[in-house]
């Protein structure tokens, strides 16, 4: 099993708060499309063979590609690597982006998952964020894309937002959850170094929301979306039973993916590479056949840590009989204390961390680090 990742740089304008590797230069698309389909074949050893089971678009924004852009990079995955054993295509969709026609195509292309940036439904904070779309357009792309065909769609909400009230957020669950949407992943809005939010921040112009408030409604969601019927299955993740994202699912479990496009990353068990954050030194690279990535040999303290970290994550937790009779004896010695106080439990075999302490879930994973 593996998956692929492919990164589309595109977005029409940058959002205030973008920690991505995203440019406007869209003019760019055929040329860098080509490339991405030339840096398939030059990777195709990568995987050492193991079918390809997800694939996911990222960016940016890819919708900002034609049908015929999304269509030549499918064919040449299907070309070198297969799709016969595909159980996941997904792609990331602005709201803006959509319409009938294009989500129906996609679906002939195969397409079987769309990932929606909604952020928030209040109009005043999409505009402070920079988004192109409003409310209204994002609860119409939803529907359009369940009229479609497309049974299988997410959301991403943000919280965390300057003046974003507790009433606020409320209304943003409540509008996510009255929509058809089987999947929601959430984030709290963080401040990247060198982006316009952050700019503001400095100077003292908006107001970040402080730890407490995150926290909390960090549990409303948590609470609300659970009444609602979703599974709280990863720390930033929600869905409804049987529609958990299989392509970052794979992140969190170990599978092997390659990373195609200017910034992505690879990982192959042993090793990770990431392409540069550089459209043209991307682009170039792959054309005159030496593509160019930073490579990362993980040591087996990198490899230990590393499954820890992303196994905790999970609502499923650090699966002990998976590991080492030596690593085992290790992580269960350094969480004792965190078990004694109720930061962790060890039931089924497995380590796992309460919901209500998801939120401190970073500090919690590194205490257990080799
Ligand atoms: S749409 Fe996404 S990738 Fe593009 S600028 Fe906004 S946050 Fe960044």
């Amino acid at each position: 099993m593996a998956g692929i990742y492919v990164h589309i740089p595109f977005c029409a304008r940058r959002c205030i708060y973008c920690g991505f590797f995203s440019t406007v230069r869209e003019k760019e698309a055929a040329r860098y499309v080509n490339a991405l389909c030339s840096e398939l074949s030059q990777r195709r050893e990568y995987l050492q063979g193991a079918s390809v089971t997800t694939v996911y678009f990222g960016g940016g924004t890819p919708s900002r590609l034609t049908l015929g852009q999304i269509g030549q990079v499918i064919d040449a995955i299907r070309n070198t690597f297969g799709l016969d054993d595909l159980k996941e295509l997904t792609i990331e969709y602005n709201p803006d982006d959509i319409t009938r026609e294009y989500v129906s195509a996609l679906r002939a292309l195969g397409v079987n998952r769309i990932s929606m940036g909604v952020q928030t439904f209040n109009d005043d904070l999409l505009r402070f964020l920079g988004r192109r779309h409003t409310s209204r357009q994002a609860a119409d792309a939803v529907c359009i894309c369940g009229e479609s065909g497309i049974d299988n769609i997410s959301i991403d909400l943000m919280y965390g937002l300057p003046g974003q009230t507790a009433a606020i957020q409320q209304q943003d669950l409540d509008v996510a959850t009255s929509l058809n949407v089987q999947h929601i992943s959430s984030y709290c809005l963080s401040y990247e170094q060198g982006s316009p939010l952050e700019s503001m921040r400095i100077q003292g112009l908006i107001t970040p929301a402080d730890d407490d408030t995150c926290a909390q409604m960090y549990d409303r969601m948590c609470t609300h979306l659970r009444d609602a019927g979703f599974e709280h299955y990863e720390i930033s993740n929600f869905c409804k039973p049987g529609y958990h994202s299989r392509h970052n699912s794979s992140y969190w479990d170990g599978t092997p993916y390659l990373g195609v496009g200017a910034g992505a990353h690879s990982y192959n068990c042993t090793t990770r590479q990431w392409n540069p954050n550089d459209l043209d030194a991307y682009m170039t690279a792959v054309e005159t056949g030496h593509p160019q990535f930073e490579l990362e040999h993980l040591s087996a303290t990198d490899q230990y840590n590393e499954r820890i970290m992303l196994a905790l994550r999970t609502a499923q937790g650090l699966n002990l009989s998976a590991l080492t009779p030596q690593d085992r004896l290790s992580v269960l010695h350094s969480a004792h204390a965190l078990i004694k106080d109720g930061l962790l439990l060890h039931e089924n075999n497995h380590l796992r961390i309460p919901e209500q302490k998801m939120f401190i879930s970073d500090s919690l994973i590194t205490t257990l680090f080799k």
